[in-house]
């Protein structure tokens, strides 16, 4: 079980990764429909994870990367972007994500990257 923060500015897709996450026993800390949200809520709850969208209002999915990496550098940020985003992904790896999923996605692929940034970090932790 992790605790996760879900950054997206449209409130379906919000409700589509809560409902698959709380399926999977995870706990949704926060929702931020902007990448200044993302930043705010990623300081004030500590999350284990965050999924990011690129494209949202006030501040981009990249630019909250960034700060959030610079708050914390071992934060797990997955990318939840849309298809022809692949250099924004790139960018968005450089800056800190740990991985991305593309948009749709099928219930199980999240879920499965989600696992696997958890499992890196435990290793990490574990050393
Ligand atoms: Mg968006």
């Amino acid at each position: 079980m992790a605790r996760i923060l879900i950054s997206d500015d449209s409130a379906f897709m919000r409700m589509v990764l809560r409902r698959i996450l709380t399926e999977h026993g995870h706990e949704i800390v926060a929702e931020a429909a902007t990448g200044k949200e993302a930043v705010k809520f990623y300081k004030q709850f500590q999350p284990d994870l965050v999924t990011m969208d690129v494209t949202m209002p006030e501040m981009s999915g990249i630019e909250a990367v960034k700060l959030i990496h610079e708050e914390n550098c071992l934060a797990r940020i997955i990318m939840v972007t849309a298809v022809g985003q692949k250099e924004i992904v790139k960018v968005a790896l450089m800056e800190g994500a740990s991985d991305f999923v593309v948009k749709p996605f099928e219930e199980e692929q999240l879920v499965r990257i989600i696992e696997k940034a958890l499992e890196r970090e435990r290793v990490k932790s574990d050393d």
